[in-house]
Order: C-alpha cells, then structure tokens, then sequence
C-alpha cells in the first residue's frame, strides 16, 4: 500500500527539529524501519513528518566517567561493531548484532528502537539489564529517565509530545562482569519471540551480582527481579541456575500470538533464561 499524503522536513539541527515537533502534530523519523512499514499500512498516519537523519549530533558512541553514551541517530550496526561497545558494554554490541538482518541493522537506530517499545525488541532486555538511561531532548531543554520508567506498556513509552530520545546511556562494564543475551527468534523477522540478557559478577566463588532482563514474553521488557534475588549468593550450579530461571515469569502476564502461546513462552524464556545466565557465568572473571 502507499502511506496518505503528509508533509516532509529535514532538519540539520535538533532545535530545528524540536520547533518542527512542538506543535505536536509531526511524527520523527529516524531509520524508518517501522514508521514506513506502518505508513505504508496506514497503520500510522502523521500528517508531518520530521526526518532526524540530517540533524548533526545525534548519532555517535562516546565513553566519559564510567558511562557510555549513544546517540539516538546511532544504527544497530554501528552499536554492533562499535570497538568501544564491543569493549566496554559486549551485551549491547552482541544484543545489537542479533537483531533481524543486515538490512535493518544498517538503517534501524537505537533511538527508533526504544522509541518504538515493541514488546518483543531486543534492545529494551540488554537495556534494563545494563539499567540503561534515555535522554529526552525538547524544546525546554534535556531530562532522562530510567529504561524502567521509559518503557510503559506495549508501544508506549514516556515520551512526552514535543520531546526526542537523543540518547541511550550504559554503564561501562566492569572487567570481571560476565554477560550474554540469548533470545528465541521468530524466522521470518528476526523478532524476539522471548529475548533474556544476563550480566553476572562473581566474588569469593558466589554470585555477587545479576541483572536479568526480559523481552518478548510481557507486554514490555523488565528486569526479573526474583531471579536475580535467586542468584545472589549462589554458587551458579546448573541445578542453582535452573531453579532461578524458573522464577523469570513471575507476575508477568504472558503473551500469546500466532508464533507462540502463552504457556509455550514462558517456558521457553525460563529456558533461554538459564542459557543467558549460564553464559554470562562463563565470561563471569
Ligand atoms: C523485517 C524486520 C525485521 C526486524 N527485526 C527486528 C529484530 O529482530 N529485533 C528488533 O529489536 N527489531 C527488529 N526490527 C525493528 C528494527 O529494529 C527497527 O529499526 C526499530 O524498531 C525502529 O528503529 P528505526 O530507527 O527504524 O525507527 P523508525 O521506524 O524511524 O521509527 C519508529 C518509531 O519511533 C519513533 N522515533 C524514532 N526515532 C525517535 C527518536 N529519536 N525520538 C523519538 N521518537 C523516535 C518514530 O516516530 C516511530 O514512531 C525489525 C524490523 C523489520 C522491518
């Protein structure tokens, strides 16, 4: 299908950008990978469209003080073979490389990504398991929020009209942080049917510390704070590890659709679950 008529502008700068958006009619477009899809469909329909893709700024990968920061611009691509990221923050880098195909990851962006909260994305289980923080831009200035507090429901995030995600900020990982994300793929798209990153630390033969993030199985990615509870303080056994996976559910209300019932997914994540953890342990220092 052809999208309606709708108005186009190209910005060079974010204030440009954020004037165009004030308004509150016009929609962003950074690597269109789901906006023309959904235009197409008419799915969506913005009668202005402001295209990111000339705004200086807004891509880029840059370390200061322990953080990492991504700009919004940035495509999974480059977040996949980013020498800084692959580093500093592997889970991102390899959650990145694992995304649908060469073709999406030369054009899709992280911010579109986060953006767009589809539930079953991979970026949003690396982002709460990394406790990730987005940068919202406006015309009033810049306030960031914690990815669990950015990422409401199911395509809905705590944007605000008028305001841009300009940036993703991850921590730089300590050296003796083992981390690792496996997902269940749908064939067809790449998407996530269930996606579980892990980040691991050991100290004195227990786990010091788990992060666990959850895509693909709720109406939007969390963190699997009972599993994480499980973990600390074991030894990371595989009969430890399974029983923690089996908690990755825990009042999560399942999804279900055409590639996989609810029950089939759940399971599935607390498999994939002690796989990610498993991983994370081996690269655990
Ligand atoms: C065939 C196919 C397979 C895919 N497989 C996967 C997969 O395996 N895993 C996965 O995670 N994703 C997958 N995707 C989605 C892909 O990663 C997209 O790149 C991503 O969802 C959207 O990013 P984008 O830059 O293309 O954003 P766009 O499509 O341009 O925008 C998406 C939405 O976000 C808004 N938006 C974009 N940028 C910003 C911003 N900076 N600030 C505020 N709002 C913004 C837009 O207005 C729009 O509503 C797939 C997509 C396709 C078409």
């Amino acid at each position: 299908m052809i999208a309606e008529n709708f108005e186009y502008s190209t910005p060079a700068t974010l204030a440009e950008a954020l004037s165009l958006l004030a308004s509150g009619e016009a929609k962003v477009l950074a690597g269109g990978m789901s906006l023309i899809p959904m235009m197409k469909l008419r799915l969506a329909t913005p009668g202005h469209v402001v295209d990111l893709s000339r705004v200086a700024g807004l891509s880029g990968i840059a370390e200061a003080n322990g953080m990492i920061r991504i700009g919004a611009m940035t495509t999974h691509y480059e977040v996949e073979s980013s020498a800084a990221l692959r580093a500093k923050c592997p889970l991102l880098a390899q959650t990145a490389s694992m995304i649908g195909d060469v073709q999406i990851r030369n054009r899709g962006t992280i911010g579109g990504s986060v953006a767009h909260a589809d539930p079953s994305a991979d970026y949003p289980a690396a982002l709460q398991a990394l406790e990730a923080t987005v940068t919202l831009a406006s015309s009033s200035g810049e306030r960031t929020v914690a990815i669990d507090e950015f990422l409401i429901d199911t395509f809905t995030t705590s944007i605000d009209p008028g305001e841009i995600v300009a940036a993703i900020t991850v921590p730089a990982e300590a050296a003796d942080t083992g981390a690792a994300y496996e997902k269940m793929l749908q064939p067809a798209s790449g998407f996530a049917i269930v996606g579980i990153a892990a980040r691991i630390r050991k100290s004195a033969g227990k786990i010091s510390f788990a992060r666990v993030g959850v895509t693909g199985l709720g109406s939007r990615a969390y963190r699997a704070a009972n599993v994480e509870k499980a973990l600390a303080g074991c030894s990371g056994s595989a009969a430890e590890i399974k029983a923690a996976a089996a908690l990755i559910a825990d009042g999560i209300d399942a999804n279900s659709d055409i590639h996989a019932s609810a029950a089939y997914r759940t399971q599935m994540a607390r498999v994939y679950g002690a796989r990610a953890i498993q991983s994370a342990l081996n690269r655990a220092a």
